[in-house]
């Protein structure tokens, strides 16, 4: 089969590789249908070093179920599923306590270990306490928003359920990806009254704006925080989701936090220190988050897409197929599209 091998910075390539099989009892197989290049995917595009080992990418998918080992329950041949971008065994401790990205038997797709879904066919570890049965045909109308319950919609939910967005709250979002668009999505779904956008995007804008931004900065740094104060009476806000992963980043969000408030972090982070433990220390400021637990999400957050409250596919902005996906690599990294869907 076809699949992504990402070797260093830059270079990402189409490769035939061996077809996925059962190792395990608990595996499945699953014919990708749809896969997605994520925001996470271009920190190794930018940054990987020659002689790191080759990755094989990819952790979102919706598939069909190919075959499943001689252990497996639940999931059937057949069965259309979302892939979370972890893998849980549903029994242990931390995913009876919704943790599914602390299992103790879990691990991430993606990675150098566990080859990932931007490819024509994916291994499935614990495919029982991992993948998640939807009640939709493979070529549904809503399947762009279905996919994103494979990560950026949980993931922006987790981030404002860290932030601990509320009813009439006050919440900032900073980063204008998919996950921060499905950030504020999340947050007006959860009833907050002032949503305010760090980014400066057009595009991405326009679409925060569609999903319930009611304020956009786009300033960086000290001149952020200052236009952020300005916005809500000089307090801050209650809520702030981080969702880039840079130093600035977090820096900003401990800067906008109001008193008591708290910050959602889901930017994998790439500084080695949180900065401002003074003030965060001093005004009492909750810093949260970390990878969203997405399977423990989609069961709140499928009606709503089924039921259209929610469009979180509407950040998917660009269709290609497999032996495009270089390409689509660029086009996320240069900005020129949102995220990209990969039909295989
Ligand atoms: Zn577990």
């Amino acid at each position: 089969m076809r699949a992504t091998v990402m070797y260093r910075a830059g270079d990402v390539r189409i490769e035939n590789v061996p077809d996925p099989r059962l190792v395990e009892p608990s595996d499945a197989v699953v014919r990708v249908s749809r896969a997605c290049i994520c925001g996470s995917d271009l920190w190794p595009y930018n940054l990987m070093e020659p002689g790191e080992p080759p990755r094989r990418m990819g952790h979102e998918a919706i598939g069909v179920v190919e075959a499943v080992g001689s252990g497996v329950r639940i999931v059937k041949i057949g069965d259309v599923v979302v892939m979370p971008f972890a893998f849980s065994d549903g029994t242990c401790v931390f995913c009876h306590e919704g943790l599914y990205t602390s299992c103790v038997h879990g691990g991430f797709f993606g990675t150098v270990k566990v080859p990932g879904a931007q490819a024509e066919a994916v291994r499935i570890p614990l495919a029982d306490g991992t993948l998640f049965v939807l009640p939709v045909g493979e070529d549904d109308a809503l399947m762009a928003s279905l996919l994103t319950l494979s990560d950026v919609m949980g993931t922006g939910h987790h981030a404002a359920r860290t932030a601990r967005v509320d009813r009439g709250k006050t919440v900032v979002v900073i980063g204008d990806g998919a996950v921060g668009l499905c950030g504020v999505i999340a947050a007006r779904r959860l009833g907050a009254e002032q949503i305010v956008l760090l980014g400066r995007h057009p595009d991405r804008i326009a679409l925060a704006k569609a999903f319930g931004t009611t304020d956009v900065v786009s300033e960086r740094g000290e001149e952020a925080v200052e236009r952020v104060r300005k916005l809500t009476s000089g307090l801050g806000a209650h809520s702030v989701l981080e969702c880039v992963g840079t130093e600035q980043a977090i820096l900003t969000a401990i800067g906008i936090t109001r008193a008591g408030g708290a910050v959602g972090r889901v930017g994998v982070p790439h500084y080695p220190a949180i900065p401002a433990s003074e003030p965060a220390f001093y005004n009492n400021v909750t810093i949260s988050g970390g990878p969203a637990p997405v399977r423990a999400y989609i069961e709140e957050l499928l009606p709503d897409v089924l039921e259209g409250r929610i469009e979180p596919g509407r950040v998917l902005d660009r269709v290609i197929g497999l032996d495009k996906v270089p390409d689509g690599y660029r086009a996320m990294n240069e900005r020129q599209a949102i995220k990209v869907m990969v039909k295989p």
